[in-house]
């Protein structure tokens, strides 16, 4: 049935591949670009356990994303790995047909006793978040006292475990951590993982998103090829977030997602599933359609495919493209949905 329907294609031609799913809403960080801690405080109402999609139907929605030419598969949240036993999941999502590629967007405080579980189960690859090298600096973004040092040892572990080439986002924000970039590169260099430079977004309505905070990738290429020349490196297939580089001594590899700068709406193949079931196609997507109502009131998979189907058909969204053609200096214009709530 998969391989029948792999022509499904929004109003732009793109396809859908690739699933999102964010397990939880829930992170121990307080990333000031993220989650910051004056909304997300003590009293901040997170998702009920009921409200969250159970395993067994993340898999069955999983198997029908499939069956409509979905292949990757990436958790988020949130931190995916706040959800007990995420390996069974993993599991479970690998056993499905079609399925070619399951991956982990994560913070790592909670990776490195997980990693060779996860990969066990069937996770492929991993991608860890680390914004800077230097204590003070991760410590004042992700509001939580977490050292470098333990974020590291995850990264160790997820390589250790052979989730290779682990990924490693750092995001950039002007005043905060450009300073970190060179020592992120130097360190990174040659040690057989990837750093992405991620520019910082206007992503939901709660971190103070202002443009002149961005770093564009074009100068964090610019700043890092002065020291040690690059190259680029041609896309690993069609429609691919990051701008890939190679450094032209050999010390592997770089890349940068220009997100802000240089959208990429026309090759987006993502669906984004929330932690309460709600499909939403665009990061910037104002509001989601409920896809745990249906399941939970006992609709067949044949119906859910078809309500897939037809909104993914009826896409349109390309936010970050309108936003910059519209504005040149582009800005916040609507409310969005939390990226905690759907995943980087
Ligand atoms: N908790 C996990 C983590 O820290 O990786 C997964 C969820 S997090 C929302 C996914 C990714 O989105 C992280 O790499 C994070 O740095 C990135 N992110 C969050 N807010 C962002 C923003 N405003 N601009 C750019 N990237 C952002």
């Amino acid at each position: 049935m998969a391989t029948a329907e792999l022509t499904l294609a929004d109003t732009l031609a793109r396809p859908l591949r690739d699933l999102r799913i964010s397990v939880t809403d829930r992170c121990q960080f307080r990333c000031t670009y993220c989650m910051p801690r004056e909304v997300f405080g003590r009293d901040f109402a997170f998702l009920p356990r009921e409200q969250l999609l159970t395993f067994e139907e993340l898999t069955r929605l999983a198997r029908i994303f499939a069956s409509l030419g979905v292949r990757k598969l990436r958790l988020t949240g949130g931190e995916p790995l706040l959800r007990r036993d995420l390996d069974k999941l993993v599991a479970m999502l690998a056993c499905i047909d079609g399925i070619q590629d399951i991956a982990l967007t994560t913070n790592g405080a909670l990776l490195a006793n997980k990693a060779a579980a996860l990969a066990a189960a069937g996770l492929r690859r991993v991608t860890v978040s680390l914004d800077s090298l230097d204590d003070a600096v991760f410590m004042a973004l992700n509001y939580a006292k977490f050292p470098v040092a333990r974020v590291l040892e995850a990264v160790a572990a997820a390589a250790g475990a052979g989730l290779v080439p682990v990924k490693v986002n750092m995001v950039v924000r002007r005043g905060v951590n450009e300073q970190s970039i060179l020592p992120m590169a130097a360190h990174f260099r040659g040690s057989g993982h990837v750093l992405r430079f991620i520019e910082y977004m206007d992503v939901g309505t709660t971190n103070g998103w202002r443009l002149d905070d961005v770093v564009p990738a074009a100068d964090i290429i610019a700043m890092i090829g002065a020291h040690w020349p690059v190259e680029p490196v041609e896309p690993a297939y069609p429609g691919e977030v990051a701008s890939r580089y190679r450094y032209r001594d050999g010390g592997g590899e770089i890349g940068v997602i220009a997100s802000v700068t240089q959208p990429f709406c026309r090759g987006c193949t993502r669906a984004r599933l929330s932690a309460d079931g709600q499909l939403y196609t665009c990061l910037f997507a104002a509001t989601g359609h409920d896809l745990r109502e249906p399941l939970r009131a006992g609709a067949r998979d044949h119906d859910i495919r078809e309500q897939i189907s037809s909104i993914w058909t009826g896409r349109t969204d390309r936010y970050s493209e309108r936003r910059t053609r519209r504005t040149g200096r582009a800005r916040q214009v609507k409310p969005k949905v939390e990226m905690s709530r759907i995943g980087g």
